[in-house]
């Protein structure tokens, strides 16, 4: 017997259910990949992510070949190519990872249309516990982190499965070329399963519970893009951390766990890529002038430019500054959380729907931060993360003369270069801009 198995996010051969699944059931294993230009028209594979994925699809090629398989790949719609090639090959199985975006669940009812009960679809690929595993009593998901942490610790997870071997994939089979694509970012990660793998080996995380808020010593691991095409398993991964022990390594997981988090929200709520969580009082500013500084790093607040900077040269942006960058938009711009998500989405190699959208909303104050009118002062942000402004010198090197904190506050020094700009509010409002008259709902984004 002959089974197909469709790679989405799930570009990997260790721990991996519907691979493992296929093999265990048929002789004959042909892996597919689908280039569906939906992706493209959705704005999905932007650059930086389109690079990357390039490269995990060959080193998954590779891997495939060592196991007796390789990769087919098809361009087209996923749904009717996956179909198409399961005539093709008379495929008494098709697998498939689960899925939590809307995207997805379509793909999935339309695979099901095509295939009937030929399609399986394996739960627990893309997180550590699966969506909908843990739910309070009265509802299918939590709206509160810490409540599903708890549950998350005491749900049960599935022992990582081994790679499989002698795909014995058939010859014949017609596929288009790999994909290629270039990047805007001046250099990514090493693309694949085996970069992951080396990378995971290679960090020491032991001091990351100290260190992974502190912006220049950028002591987190860096695994994101990875996880986000699942060149490894978010399950796998939870358990390795487990084993390895210490405060760094449960730090570690607590952030796998925030992960899991966004994902069962947005897989009971996938308008939540696009709808606010929770509705909104009142509008939003609209001032394209000011979102063009923020987009472009030219804010004239050094720490929020900073974040900005290394997000257009790298491809990634650390956590601390994410939510700097981000609260700055949201919260003493007042301006809507999409047009500044959709920006992160562009750049991001780790750019992810359920962690880009709802961290963003969490932020915004349309989420699930059940503090929804925290906002984070720039300022005093940076004096906490980079207290000797060593964050801000790296991407910012116009101020690189400025000395110790000075560096955060230019419009103060007598060192400050002539052309960065001023600050775009006055800083005293960071933490709490007066929006005296907010354009009535008809005129905002
Ligand atoms: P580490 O600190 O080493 O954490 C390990 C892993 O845990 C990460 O790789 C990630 O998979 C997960 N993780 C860590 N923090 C979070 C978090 N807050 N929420 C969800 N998962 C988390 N992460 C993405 O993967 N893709 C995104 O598009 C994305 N957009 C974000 C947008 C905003 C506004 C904010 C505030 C955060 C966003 N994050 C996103 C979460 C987080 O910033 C990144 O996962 C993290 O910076 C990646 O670096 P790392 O792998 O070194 O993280």
């Amino acid at each position: 017997t002959l089974a197909v198995v469709l790679f989405t996010q799930d570009l990997r051969l260790h721990d991996n259910p519907a691979l493992y699944a296929a093999r265990a059931g048929a002789d004959q294993v042909v892996p597919l990949f689908v280039t569906d230009p939906a992706i493209a028209a959705a704005g999905f594979a932007a650059p930086n992510r389109a690079a990357f994925l390039a490269g995990c699809l060959a080193d998954l090629d590779a891997a495939l070949r060592r196991a007796g398989g390789r990769l087919l790949v098809r361009e087209g719609d996923t749904a009717e190519q996956t179909a198409k090639l399961a005539a093709e090959t008379g495929a008494a199985t098709v697998h498939v990872a689960a899925g939590v975006s809307g995207y997805a669940r379509r793909r999935e009812q339309r695979l099901r249309r095509a295939l009937g009960d030929r399609l399986r679809v394996h739960e627990g690929s893309l997180t550590a516990v699966p969506p909908g595993a843990v739910h309070p009593a009265d509802r299918d998901h939590y709206a509160v982190f810490t409540p599903y942490h708890r549950a998350w610790q005491q749900a049960p997870r599935r022992t990582p499965l081994p790679p499989p071997r002698a795909l014995h994939t058939p010859e014949g089979l017609r596929g288009a070329p790999l994909p290629t694509a270039t990047p805007t970012a001046r250099s990514l990660p090493d693309p694949g399963e085996g970069a992951a793998r080396r990378a995971w080996q290679h960090w020491h995380g032991d001091r990351y519970a100290d260190l992974h808020d502190d912006l220049a010593a950028d002591g987190t691991s860096h695994l994101s893009p990875y996880l986000h095409f699942g060149c490894l398993s978010a399950n796998e991964l939870a358990q390795l951390a487990e084993r390895r022990g210490g405060p760094g390594a449960e730090a570690f997981v607590r952030q796998l766990v925030w992960r899991d988090f966004h994902h069962q929200v947005l897989a009971a709520r996938p308008d939540t890529a696009h709808a606010d969580y929770r509705p909104r009082k009142g509008g939003w500013h609209r001032d394209a002038r000011e979102f063009e500084a923020w987009r472009d790093g030219r804010t004239g607040f050094p720490i929020v430019d900073a974040g900005m900077r290394q997000l257009a040269e790298t491809g990634w942006m650390h956590n601390r500054a994410r939510l700097i960058t981000a609260s700055f938009l949201a919260k003493s711009l007042h301006q809507d959380w999409r047009p500044g998500a959709a920006h992160f989405l562009h750049h991001l190699v780790d750019g992810d729907l359920a962690n880009n959208q709802l961290n963003w909303q969490w932020v915004a104050g349309t989420g699930t931060d059940t503090r929804p009118n925290r906002v984070l002062n720039p300022l005093t942000q940076a004096d906490r993360y980079d207290p000797d402004g060593a964050y801000v010198r790296r991407w910012v090197p116009e101020l690189a003369d400025l000395p110790g904190r000075e560096i955060h506050r230019p419009w103060r020094s007598p060192h400050r270069p002539a052309d960065y700009p001023d600050p775009l509010i006055a800083p005293e409002t960071t933490g709490h801009r007066v929006r005296a008259s907010l354009r009535p709902p008809e005129d905002t984004l």
